[in-house]
């Protein structure tokens, strides 16, 4: 049993094939141009709106270089004293925290709930000072939850929202899907999320200006350079205005991204959310435990499943599900107990807590039903 895998086949091979043997080009060009076509075309947004690159990380990183533009462009960058600051919650890959750092911010770590893992927003207003320009928003084991108040937190104080959907792709938001609302919304492709390029992201914009200085700067910030390789061609007059980066998607890991995309619906969506709603009937009667709260399981695609274990048998359940050859995870170590985030400080009671607590379970679309059977049946015995 695996914790996670990427779930290809034969149909992404050949589309790999495909590029290879038949388009004669590898880099970005007209299988990048589709995959962002089909992102568009699904997500229920303009083809501009979609910034394709080469990793979820990447995207969270196009994003707040976006925001940081639009904070220039309003004057207010200019009004700072001290470093941009971004408010991000402290439970969340370090990917998170790495692109807010490599944009020149300063990120700021926020508790989170303890009945979600998601932001805290009474702990974010706390931490509000005159230099945040945005606030990051991590939809937590693919659970968007607060999103909207977080959306009108940032309207009040003048703030970007940055939505880091990683976990969400599919997913909705009171009726919305995610991705198809909001300002800058970051997605991951990376080998096990929700679908794959291989490795792969997306930024998803809402303003054009966004979008425009996004995807300059996937291509070292070449102006326009994006029309013209989707046209087969380079600029080689070009002008470069900001700082850019190497952030552009591969036609082969588009090729893959297509398939995949087709594949969502019809197989990933429903076989994720058949092994969940199995996990939840059969861990919701064991004692010692507790599930997470999410938006209705009809709007959820879940990506990871992390349960609490209460009363201190965490270790008691992971001792028993290596015992029984069963991996698990823990999403995450939060980041303001790293040594270059903070280092402990400041202290965040309930995400420390549920770093105590968690014990992320296997969730594939490649597990069995009896795969989610042995996983319970281990963790029944041990807290019963
Ligand atoms: C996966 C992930 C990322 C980064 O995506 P990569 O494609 O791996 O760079 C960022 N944030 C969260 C919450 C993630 O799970």
């Amino acid at each position: 049993m695996r914790l996670s895998r990427s779930i290809v086949g034969q149909k992404e091979a050949d589309a790999v094939a495909n590029v290879i043997c038949n388009d004669g080009y590898l880099g970005m060009g007209s299988a990048t141009r589709q995959f962002e076509a089909d992102l568009a075309a699904y997500l229920n947004v303009e083809p501009w709106q979609v910034v394709s690159c080469n990793s979820g990380t990447a995207s969270l990183h196009l994003a707040v270089l976006a925001a940081m533009a639009q904070a220039e462009t309003s004057g207010k960058l200019a009004r700072l004293e001290g470093k941009p600051v971004i408010l991000v919650p402290t439970l969340t890959f370090v990917a998170s925290f790495q692109a807010i750092l490599q944009a020149g911010c300063v990120p700021i770590a926020c508790d989170v709930l303890l009945e979600t893992g998601t932001l805290d927003l009474a702990d974010a207003k706390i931490r509000m000072t005159d230099n945040v320009i945005a606030v990051m928003h991590v939809d937590y084991a693919s659970n968007p939850w607060h999103l909207d108040q977080v959306y009108e937190f940032g309207k009040e104080n003048g703030i970007a929202v940055i939505d880091d959907a990683a976990h969400a792709f599919g997913c909705k938001h009171h009726g919305r899907k995610i991705g198809s609302f909001g300002e800058l919304v970051c997605f991951s492709f990376d080998g096990i999320k929700n679908i794959t390029c291989g490795e792969g992201g997306a930024l998803i914009a809402f303003n054009r200006e966004a979008a425009t200085i996004a995807a300059d700067a996937r291509l070292l910030g070449v102006e326009g350079d994006t029309a013209k390789r989707f046209a087969g061609g380079r600029s080689w007059e070009p002008d470069v205005k900001r700082a850019g980066l190497r952030y552009h998607l591969s036609n082969i890991m588009a090729a893959i991204g297509s398939v995949q995309l087709g594949r969502l619906e019809t197989e990933f969506v429903p076989a994720r959310r058949k092994l969940y709603d199995l996990y939840v009937e059969l861990l919701k009667p064991v004692p010692n435990l507790a599930l997470l709260q999410t938006d209705s399981k009809d709007f959820i695609v879940p990506h990871i499943l992390p349960v609490r274990i209460l009363n201190g048998y965490k270790e008691k359940v992971k001792a028993a599900l290596e015992a029984a050859d069963i991996p698990c995870g823990m999403h995450y170590k939060p980041n303001h107990l790293l040594t270059l985030f903070g280092n402990g400080k400041p202290v965040l009671p309930n995400a420390e807590r549920l770093y105590y607590e968690l014990v992320t379970l296997p969730l594939h679309p490649g597990l069995s039903v009896d795969d989610v059977k042995q996983v319970c049946r281990v963790i029944a015995r041990t807290l019963a």
